[in-house]
């Protein structure tokens, strides 16, 4: 007898609805009118039930931080840096700790059951990175966490920093992370991206670079990344973050650029939210919108998925833990407002996360583990138009998190 049966589940893009079967945490049947039983069984009303929300791009070290020691002035990644700086130098493990597990309950909660966090590496010390690893396997019976090994202040721009993103990867971080439009030269930013690659060939990691998130249309990082993935053939295994030069690329060169990806199979992941307010402080008017080519890159067959980046933070103090808010902020800024778009915005904070994070066992299919949430809608679109909080969030075969819906009552 399955321990719990979902009834009635409308599933992403298909019309008849199925019952799915749950048993010893893993999905043991997915099919219309199971016969069958449980102790515990659940309507779902015919609304939406999905794999659980992607958050393929957070900074779980600086969550939660806004305004230590002070705000944000400028809004601009620049000031964000500075501001980090000074808060990483009073860094304690229990602090990194706290504040990172409340960002993963407040995602959870939201549906959010896997999360790749980049980790500030270029502080000697290590301590947001230690203190990460502990809490991954902490929740690790209730959330997926990848940590990427980031070197914030730039791989060349100080002597130790080389060492600490290697040593980084000795500790246990699944994946190198690099900011070449940050190093002090074009030269500095190509040799750190081939750094990059080798460490991750090394120590067999995957690759997840802050790659050209500037409003320079020089900024010509992701050619390196796009050239290496293709020489190396490893394209799956890479994923270029931000990429928001990419907007302010002329046509020709972007086109360019569009034919070489399709020779790679690399990961682009995006971050309206913040990149809508980061990018183009120094222009007047007409100002730019500081995205990347997210609906051009999803024709293109790229795959995109979206990440929140920053919740309350020296970088950006708003943030809810909530994917469809920046699968909403996406449709608007990429103007994906087609009914195909607005669904292919929902697969890239569901499926093509799980394929930027290399999950092997994602989704609603016998077998994999019982990650499912419940929504009080009966569509992706509707979703995404509400940015509903789930009804109810399944992680392992058990019920995580239970949210009861607002209500109206009104005088007509
Ligand atoms: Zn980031």
């Amino acid at each position: 007898m399955p321990d719990l049966i979902l009834r009635g589940c409308r599933l992403h893009q298909q019309t008849q609805p199925v019952d799915i079967a749950i048993t010893d945490g893993r999905i043991a049947a997915v099919a219309p009118g199971i016969a069958e039983t449980a102790a515990r069984e659940i309507d779902c009303r015919q609304q939406l039930v999905t794999p659980p929300f992607v958050e393929s791009h957070i900074h779980l070290d600086s969550v939660l931080a806004a305004g230590q020691p002070r705000f944000n002035e400028s809004g601009t990644l620049f000031e964000g840096i500075q501001i980090w700086g000074e808060r990483k130098q009073s860094l304690t493990r229990d602090d990194v700790k706290a504040r990172a597990l409340e960002a993963l309950k407040m995602m959870a909660a939201q549906g959010v059951l896997y999360v790749r966090t980049h980790v500030d590496v270029t502080e000697p010390r290590l301590i947001a990175l230690d203190a990460l690893l502990e809490l991954r396997e902490e929740v690790r019976d209730w959330t997926t966490v990848q940590i990427v090994a980031f070197p914030q202040d730039g791989i060349y721009s100080r002597p130790e920093n080389e060492g600490l993103l290697e040593e980084a990867l000795r500790r246990g971080a699944d994946a190198v992370g690099g900011i070449p439009h940050y190093e002090l030269t074009r030269d500095d930013g190509v040799r750190s991206l081939h750094r990059i690659f080798d460490l991750a060939d090394r120590y067999d990691r995957l690759i997840d670079v802050h790659c050209d998130e500037v409003d320079d249309d020089q900024s010509r990082f992701l050619e390196v990344i796009v050239a290496e993935a293709i020489k190396r053939g490893n394209g799956e295994r890479v994923s270029a973050s931000h990429t928001t030069a990419f907007g302010s690329y002329n046509d020709s060169y972007a086109y360019k650029l569009m034919g070489f990806l399709r020779r790679t199979n690399i990961n682009f992941i995006a971050n309206p939210l913040i990149n809508i307010t980061l990018q183009g402080r120094q222009d007047t008017y007409p100002k730019r919108r500081g995205l990347t080519r997210v609906k051009e890159l999803w024709q293109n067959g790229t795959n995109v998925s979206l990440g929140q980046d920053c919740i309350y933070d020296p970088w950006y103090i708003l943030g809810n833990a909530n994917m469809l808010t920046v699968a909403f902020m996406t449709v608007h800024v990429s103007q994906m407002t087609g009914l195909k778009e607005i669904d292919a915005a929902f697969d890239m904070v569901t499926t093509n996360g799980a394929r930027s994070l290399h999950i092997p066992d994602y989704g609603i299919r016998e077998g994999n583990p019982a990650n499912l949430v419940v929504l009080d809608v009966p569509d992706a679109f509707n979703a995404i138009r509400f940015q509903v909080t789930p009804r109810l969030v399944i992680s392992r075969g058990r019920v995580f998190a239970e949210t009861e819906a607002a209500r109206t009552r009104m005088e007509t």
